[in-house]
């Protein structure tokens, strides 16, 4: 599958959308989910264009690794969600639901955040 330059994180990170930004380094940017499902949401993302952790692990450059991870790290330390806890989902493909074609960690927090996966 070919990288989609036209959704709508690529539009983000191209500033043709507005975001609500916490976070940039060289290699990753961190925005508010517009929907967020927990008192903190908050979608990390590469700036280069990888569809999905898939695709990330397999192309990314160290520096584009260690960039976008020390990010995730980073983000959740400011958010103050350390002593809490937190949790990451990256959503690869169909099964999972991945809706934005372009990789992207959710970090969730702020709430006792339940069991790990419904039964549905
Ligand atoms: P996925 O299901 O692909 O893992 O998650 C996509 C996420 O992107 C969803 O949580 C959704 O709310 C969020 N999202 C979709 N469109 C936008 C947008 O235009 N701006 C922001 N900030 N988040 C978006």
């Amino acid at each position: 599958m070919a990288y989609d330059h036209n959704n709508i994180f690529a539009r983000i990170l191209r500033g043709e959308i507005p975001c609500k930004k916490t976070f940039e380094n060289t290699h990753a940017l961190a925005f508010q989910d517009i929907a967020p499902q927990a008192p903190v949401h908050i979608l990390v993302i590469p700036k280069g264009a990888y569809i999905s952790l898939d695709d990330f692990t397999a192309k990314a450059t160290p520096a584009e690794l260690d960039g976008f991870w020390r990010a995730v790290g980073q983000v959740a330390r400011e958010a103050e969600l350390v002593t809490g806890g937190y949790r990451l989902i990256a959503n690869h493909g169909a099964n999972a639901h991945q809706e934005v074609p372009h990789f992207h960690v959710h970090i969730l927090g702020g709430r006792a955040l339940g069991a790990m996966l419904t039964k549905t």
